[in-house]
């Protein structure tokens, strides 16, 4: 009996298992079981011939219409025409359109392949005069003989090599026995449904679906993963006959059980593993911090300019309530562009510094840091300033750490913090690996970065004596199902509500070929400039050769344009032959101020700068001494400039639906409208341009976040997990499986409730091992 483990050597013979594990790196049972059908044919039903798209391996169920038998040329030499017995060009259709086939030296094709025949044809396809082709295409009789196999053995691998002749050799004498084998190919497919998988030109699907059947035949009872309980309470069948439905199904109700069986597998390994996590982490405990009356908080709440929102007020409730207990807290705030999370953020700061802790704001870059640095210094006026002259009342110490200050200052900052006599700290990411001691750390506030993985949040609880309650700040949008399954650890608030008095931003597209609409565009920014307001001019790239903006450490712009690396559809990044470019800040910024811009005070902002050149130049603009600044997505999160309220993004199209509503969202955050133009080169039928119109017509963050999400594969969404592995997340989709996600969220948990180390449960147990420390791992830290 088969079981998961065992190797396909065993089953089916070395040749075809080294050819499975060459072309597909299928190496066990359980790998072939999970190369999943692509899709199914029904039996007769004929493939669309309009899809097929040239250079791809295209498998095609088709009828012959035609057969041309052409003889050899009669002029041809002796020993040519030996060998050359003539080529067979066979017409097959899909009942409108047309392909032929063409074969050479198989006048024996003809025999099977007469009119009127349905086959499955398999091959690369090419063009021809026009007219699509396929050469030598390995085919497969599906109600008759198989002029490939010899099957009749039943067995692979053992008579004729036929697997490991797929070669598309031309010209091979044929001499194999393929021709005329009687045994049916029925055999292979038991239902009306033909399961195409993914396939290469070695190792056709139907080559696929005949290990499988071997496989399939052999298989044992499997040891299944869900638990009696679950399967019977969702109605799910066992895994064995979840793998016989999905690659022989006998109808399209078959695929659905089994998929939704599969699904589950994956949706109950994720959420236990993120079950066993929130224990864990429930089961340390952690010194509470309840703050104190006329403490530092007090002092703020009092010399705050302006009344929290009531969105602030509840969710800093809600954080002061969790901080009171002595279980670390572990939340996620996500709060839409510009809804004032820093104020909760500080707020939840202030409680832990009254409660004689510290905190820590980790941000995503240096200038972000930087900025965050100087709020809270300005925020908190005297009482940032402990143990200077004639400061009275409560006071902390406020300290900045990146990884770019200088060794001196460094030392004493980090002195300073190991003493507790700072309270309040800022810093970059980069402050993780730094080996840095606090006195006492109470709480880690992560802003902008739902990126922040699981383990760079299980480093942090580790570093207080007690583990550190944890907040971790987003301003994108993350759908519930992504909540839940990749921030599964993680409770989440939201806040909603933009403060009042801010104005909408209102955003348009720019087709560069316009030049009406391009001059109109400049003229719209230094009309802004000239009414003393403020502009970004955003660049895709630094420069030559940077693809992307991000320098190669990551501590500074915090994401490369998106077309760069997902596939969104229609994206116009260098994917398309290298031919656009995508401006630079090193190109754009002489140009704008030679030209469009000139006589306006324009800097550039990169993350190739020198920290102090970019502290300083960002320090300027917020000063409002620098109207325009020429930057890379370094501006993307977080930077306020109230006073900024326009915002020029060249070369839109290189960038995703929610970078593109992250970035505008630098613009309106004071009490003028603020307005984001969208340039692009892109024609306005390609899809980059519908997603560009997308973010012009609303400013629903949501919205926008479940747009980008069926725009990706879900892999991109959840990074690598998707990329090299069997086990990650292949069936379930998080935009349409929410409800079986929530179940398996529910059942994970009181599986682990139950049964914390899955000691009666090893079937799921090594599921889980394996999926985390292959590629779920991968995707929950990458977040
Ligand atoms: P984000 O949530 O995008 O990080 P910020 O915390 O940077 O937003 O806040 C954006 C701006 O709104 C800041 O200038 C901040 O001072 C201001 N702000 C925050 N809360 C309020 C409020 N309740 N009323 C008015 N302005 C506010
Ligand atoms: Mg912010």
């Amino acid at each position: 009996m088969l079981d998961l483990d065992t190797p396909l050597k065993s089953v089916l013979g070395a040749k075809h298992a080294s050819l499975l594990a060459d072309e597909l790196d299928l190496a066990t049972v359980g790998d072939l079981l999970n190369h999943l059908p692509r899709r199914y044919h029904e039996r007769g039903e004929l493939t669309d011939l309009d899809g097929l798209v040239v250079g791809e391996i295209a498998t095609v169920q088709a009828r012959v219409t035609k057969v041309v038998k052409h003889k050899p040329r009669a002029d041809w030499n002796t020993s040519n025409r030996r060998r050359e017995s003539g080529r067979t060009e066979i017409t097959v259709t899909d009942g409108r359109g047309e392909l032929s086939l063409v074969f050479f030296n198989q006048q024996w094709r003809a025999k099977a392949l007469t009119p009127g025949t349905t086959a499955l044809f398999a091959g690369k396809v090419a063009e021809f005069r026009g007219r699509r082709q396929l050469i030598h295409p390995e085919v497969h009789m599906i109600d008759g003989p198989d002029p490939d196999d010899d099957a009749g053995d039943g067995r692979l691998g053992v008579a004729g090599g036929q697997l490991g002749e797929l070669g598309v050799g031309v010209g091979g004498d044929d001499v194999a026995g393929e021709r005329g084998d009687q045994a049916s190919a029925v055999a292979d497919f038991a239902g009306a449904l033909v399961p195409i998988y993914p396939a290469t030109a070695k190792l056709t699907s139907w080559k696929i679906a005949r290990c499988l059947r071997l496989v399939l035949d052999s298989l044992g009872a499997l040891t299944d993963p869900l638990p009696e309980s679950v399967r019977s309470r969702h109605r799910l069948v066992g895994l064995a006959r979840a793998y016989q439905l999905i690659h022989r199904p006998g109808t399209r109700g078959d695929v659905a059980v089994a998929r939704t069986r599969l699904k589950w597998d994956e949706a109950l390994v994720v959420q236990t593993a993120l079950a066993q996590r929130r224990r864990r982490v429930e089961l340390v405990a952690t010194q509470p911090r309840p703050g104190r009356a006329g403490g530092l908080l007090d002092a703020f709440d009092a010399s705050l300019p302006f009344a929290l929102t009531d969105g602030q007020r509840e969710v800093s409730e809600t954080i002061a309530a969790e901080l009171a207990k002595a279980v670390p807290m572990h939340r996620l705030l996500q709060g839409e562009v510009g809804s004032g999370k820093t104020v909760v953020a500080v707020r939840a700061m202030l409680l832990a510094v009254d409660s004689g802790g510290q905190a820590v704001l980790l941000a995503p870059t240096e200038t972000l840091a930087a900025q965050h640095h100087r709020s809270l210094l300005r925020l908190l006026g005297d009482q940032a300033r402990a143990g200077e002259l004639g400061v009275s009342g409560p006071a902390t110490r406020v300290a900045l750490l990146t990884g770019s200050m200088p060794a001196r200052a460094r030392r004493d900052t980090l002195a300073a913090i190991a003493d507790g006599s700072v309270g309040l700290v800022v810093g970059t990411h980069a402050l993780l690996g730094a080996g840095v001691t606090f006195h006492d750390l109470a709480l880690v506030v992560v802003d902008e970065q739902h990126r922040f993985g699981v383990e760079q949040r299980d480093e942090l609880r580790s570093r207080g004596r007690r583990p550190p309650h944890l907040l971790v700040m987003t301003a994108t949008p993350i759908p519930r199902t992504v909540a839940m399954t990749v921030f599964g650890d993680l409770e989440v608030s939201v806040l909603n509500q933009l403060p009042s008095g801010r104005s909408p931003i209102s955003t348009f597209v720019v087709p560069a070929v316009n030049t009406v609409l391009m001059s109109r565009m400049w003229g719209r920014l230094r009309e802004e400039v000239a009414a003393g307001h403020q502009a970004y001019v955003v660049c895709p790239r630094v420069g030559e050769g940077t693809a992307g903006a991000g320098d190669p450490a990551g501590t500074e712009e915090p994401a490369p344009p998106e077309p760069v690396e997902s596939a969104q559809p229609g994206g116009q990044g260098p994917r398309d032959g290298g031919e656009r470019v995508g401006a630079t800040v090193a190109q754009t910024l002489p140009r704008l101020v030679a030209d469009e811009l000139a006589g306006l005070r324009v800097e550039g902002l990169h993350g190739r700068m020198p920290a102090a050149a970019r502290d300083d130049v960002m320090t300027r603009f917020a000063a409002g001494e620098v109207d325009v600044l020429v930057a890379t997505t370094v501006i993307e999160v977080g930077v306020d400039v109230p006073n900024a309220t326009v915002m020029i993004i060249l070369d839109s199209d290189w960038f995703g639906v929610s970078q593109l509503h992250q970035l505008r969202g630098r613009v309106g955050r004071g009490s003028a409208p603020g307005i984001c133009l969208l340039q692009t080169c892109v024609d306005a039928t390609a899809p980059a341009a519908e997603r560009l119109r997308a973010v012009a017509s609303t400013s629903d963050g949501a919205e926008l976040a479940l747009l980008d999400l069926a725009q990706r594969r879900e892999g991109d969404v959840l990074g690598a997990a998707q990329s090299g592995g069997r086990r990650s997340l292949r069936l379930l989709e998080l935009l349409r499986d929410e409800d079986l996600i929530r179940s398996a969220r529910e059942e994970a948990g009181a599986i682990v409730a139950a049964d914390p180390e899955l000691q009666s449960l090893p079937a799921l147990r090594r599921l889980l091992a394996d999926a985390l420390d292959e590629t779920s791992a991968a995707f929950l830290e990458k977040g």
